[in-house]
This record gives structure tokens, sequence and C-alpha cells, in this order.
């Protein structure tokens, strides 16, 4: 399955990139303090992969602002293509502020309207940027358009391609009109994907149970989807893949900011099919857990740091803790 083309990327991601403004405790003032993060999903998955030594671009729309020069200079700087990466002038970058709890799970609240983000027009797309075997979306860009367009644009131009379609719907309810919208614009991708991560959220909120081994089932099942993960935080991950399912428990870590952690586990799991291991010719269960063990570390050590785009481990640091013990 590894093609020899030298102008191939090996996974381009298209969505929202953003700044992530994390609080970072208070001044002596005692008034608030933020840090800006690049954030947005299938930014992360990026670079996840680029620091994994893989090839990488990633398709969307900044503005010419301050913010869109930082984001801009962070995909230079982590490794990934940012001839995709357009700058409007006309439009501000898109922010989100963090809310962290005290386990480290978070919530955001989203300054999106008439930003950058939700403006990419499928004209934009840079085309030489579908030569990639991986293909990775969410369903942020799906909301509005024209950045839905350009995103179901990119999926059309790609069908008969043996690029593989990687998915994470990533639900944030408080961006859609409606649950019912959200809904049927979150399913409108899914007959073309290989690859699903959802959480047990998503998953209930896709096909109405929770109960993991039907609800996979389901999703693999009507959408024809190879390979579909269930992460669960700090209890791991549900899979499906091939005739194969089972649960794979997550590493015992001291988390501080779950942000980006589904985006790091998705990472680790491109990594593995792009390797060529296992999960790509799904025959033995055991080489897939092995995968999945993998992508569980990748996650889990996201989770021990602030942030995500500037969080995503190397190679030592996932061999260092998959050689301790996973939780039973
Ligand atoms: P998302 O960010 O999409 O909600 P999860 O929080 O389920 O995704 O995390 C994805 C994966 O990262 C999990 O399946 C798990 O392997 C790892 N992970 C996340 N949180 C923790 C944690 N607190 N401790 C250990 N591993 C974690």
């Amino acid at each position: 399955m590894i093609s020899k083309d030298d102008a191939m990327f090996d996974v381009v991601a298209l969505g929202e990139f953003l700044v992530d403004l994390a609080p970072l405790g208070n001044s002596s003032r005692g008034l608030v303090q933020f840090e800006a993060n690049p954030g947005g999903a299938p930014a992360n998955v990026v670079s996840c992969l680029s620091k994994l030594g893989k090839k990488t671009a990633f398709i969307g729309k900044v503005g010419s602002d301050m913010f869109g020069i930082m984001l801009k200079k962070a995909l230079e700087r982590q490794g990934i293509c940012s001839r995709g990466l357009i700058a409007d002038p006309g439009l501000n970058t898109t922010v989100a502020f963090v809310h962290l709890d005290e386990d480290g799970e978070r919530s955001f609240s989203f300054y999106r309207k008439g930003c950058a983000d939700i403006a990419l027009h499928p004209d934009e797309i840079d085309k030489s940027l579908l030569n990639t075997r991986i293909f990775h979306l969410g369903s942020l860009s799906l909301t509005d358009d024209p950045v839905r367009s350009a995103t179901l644009f990119a999926l059309e131009k790609l069908a008969d391609s043996a690029t593989l379609i990687s998915y994470d719907p990533n639900l944030r309810l408080e961006l859609w009109e409606s649950p019912k919208e959200a809904r049927r614009r979150i399913l409108e991708p899914m007959h073309r994907v290989d690859i699903l991560k959802v959480s047990v959220e998503e998953l209930e909120f896709i096909t109405g149970t929770s109960d993991l081994a039907s609800g996979a089932n389901r999703l693999a099942r009507d959408y024809e989807i190879a390979m579909v993960f269930v992460t669960m935080g700090a209890k791991g991950c549900y899979y499906r893949v091939g005739e194969h399912s089972g649960h794979v428990p997550a590493f015992d870590v001291q988390a501080v900011d779950a942000t980006g952690a589904g985006d790091a586990f998705l990472g680790g799991i491109l990594y593995h099919i792009l390797e060529g291991l296992a999960l790509a010719k799904p025959v033995c269960k055991n080489e897939i857990e092995k995968s999945i063990r993998f992508a569980n570390a990748v996650g889990a050590l996201v989770t021990t740091k602030l942030g995500a785009f500037w969080s995503m481990p190397g190679h030592e640091e996932i061999g260092q803790l998959m050689g301790n013990q996973v939780r039973g």
C-alpha cells in the first residue's frame, strides 16, 4: 500500500485551525491569564504525525492577523506543509477559550462567527495536496458554508483514489443550529470513511446506543467502515477492526490537560496504518491490539502536558511509556 510517489503526502488534514486560549493561572494583580496555543483537532492530528516523522500537510483558513501569522509559523515549525493554509486579510482568525476542570477535562467557548476557519472556499483548495495516502477530516468543517462545501468537494475529488479517509466527528453541539442538523451533517461523509474515531457520547449521538459492541457494529455495518475506534479517556479504547473487536486499556498517567488526547490517539493509529502494521490488513487480533496500545500511549502522553499541538510525543517518549505496565 505504500506508494513510491515523492510528491505524495502521508496525511493531509482539512479543517479548523484556531487559537486556543488556555487559562494559565492569575497575574500578580489577580487577573486570569491565558496562553495562546495553536488549536483545532485536524491540525493536532497532523502535528502528531509530523512529530512521528510522517509527511503531512494542512488545508484551512486563518486571518492575516497576528494569530494567523502565529498559526502559519506553527505549521512550519512542526514540519507540516503550510501551502494549503490560506491567510485572508479581511477576516479574523478563529479563537476558542479553554476551560479546564480539576481532572484536566476541558470545555470550549468558541469565537467563530464570521471568522476565518469557516470561510474556506472549494476553489481555494490546492489540489496537489489531495495527493495523499490518508485524508483526515472532522465535523467542525461541516457546520457552515463555504467550508462545508470545501470539505465535501475534497472528499468528492478523492472519491476514485486509493486515499484512506479518516474521520473524527468531534461533536460540539453549541456550534450547530440543532442536534438534528448536527446529526444529519455529521453523517454526510460517513459512507466514504475508512477509519472512524468517536467518543462514547458521539457513538450514542450517531447510533442511538451507548453499548460499545452494538454501536461499533452498527457503524461498521451501516457505513461499511473498516476501522472503528471508540475512545474512552482513561478507560482506553474499544475497537472494531474488520471482524475483530475488543477493548484495549489505557496507560496509567498523571493527566493535567486532556486537550488533544483523541487527536494524538488517532495520530498513533494513522501512523501504524502508514507503517503497514496490522490495521491495514486486519488478520491478527494481537497485532491490532498492539497498534491500539501504541495509540493509547500517544493519547496518554498528550494528557500529561498542557495544550496539544506542541505536546505531541516522539518515538522515544512513546517507547518509554510502552515499557511500563498497562492498566488492567
Ligand atoms: P477525545 O479527546 O477525543 O475525547 P479521549 O479523551 O477518549 O479522546 O482520549 C483518547 C485516548 O487517549 C484514550 O483512548 C486513551 O488511550 C488516551 N487517554 C485520554 N485520557 C487519558 C487519561 N486520563 N489517562 C490515560 N490515557 C488517556
